[in-house]
């Protein structure tokens, strides 16, 4: 199957060298020069992964990377956030919104394609390993689904972006254990893109926020100076 990637990046030389650069990747490639031209482009088949620009006329990238969580059809969208801004706390303020991942302008090309490739690989299974259970929480790989089940309540269902959903995912499949920042970069991420280690903070707590809603989210510990594990039977109450 041909990933198909939407880019919406207001410069249009900008978004002629990414065009370029993934095309000859192999993938089939969609411009808009905003966010309105980039919904209707949506409206009838949802692309494998958007690459969005932090700056944009308009509506801009980080709100729009926002609203694209919240909506359930676009949830678990995967986004690339494009950034001419370099500082850290931009930085995770883009992850903050939602985005997967962001690169740096200007970047290489190269790095770019490399980026999307992982992320894309990102979004197969970690394994087969079949529906997950710890405490309330019950994670089904066949339909992507996550829900927390409390005695003498209906199910909840739980709202993941990909990369939180590959991150329970993985604590889920192992759980007990305490899993370092490196170890879940390597499993969650894959080795092949170099990620900093706070980002693994940054998505434990947008995990985190996503379980407040049913009551799920001391399930997932931190261990200080050691990592994160998820546990059955957590100390905070
Ligand atoms: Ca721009």
């Amino acid at each position: 199957m041909t990933h198909r990637i939407l880019i919406v990046e207001d410069e249009p030389s900008i978004a002629e060298l990414i065009a370029i650069n993934l095309t000859h990747a192999g993938y089939e490639v969609e411009k808009a020069l905003q966010t309105e031209v980039a919904l209707n482009l949506m409206r009838d088949q949802l692309p494998s992964l958007l690459i969005l620009d932090w700056m944009l006329p308009g509506k801009s990238g980080v709100q729009f990377a926002k609203e694209l969580r919240s909506n359930d059809r676009t949830r678990a969208l995967p986004i690339l956030m494009l950034t001419a801004k370099s500082e850290e706390l931009d930085k995770v303020l883009g992850l903050d919104s939602g985005a997967d991942d962001y690169v740096t302008k200007p970047f290489s090309p190269k790095e770019l394609v490399a980026r999307v490739n992982a992320l894309l690989r990102r979004q197969t299974p970690i394994d087969d390993a079949g529906p997950l259970s710890v405490g309330p929480l019950k994670l089904d790989p066949s339909s992507h689904r996550v829900t927390a089940v409390w005695p003498n309540m209906d199910p909840q269902s739980v709202a993941l972006g990909p990369t939180e959903y590959r991150l329970l995912q993985y604590l889920m499949a192992n759980p007990e254990r305490v899993h370092s920042r490196a170890n879940l970069l390597d499993k969650v991420w894959g080795s092949e893109v170099y990620i900093e280690e706070r980002t693994v903070d940054v998505h434990i707590k947008r995990l985190r926020a996503a379980l407040v809603p049913t009551d799920c989210d001391r399930y997932i510990e931190t261990v200080r100076g050691s990592g994160y594990r998820i546990t059955k039977m957590p100390t905070q109450t």
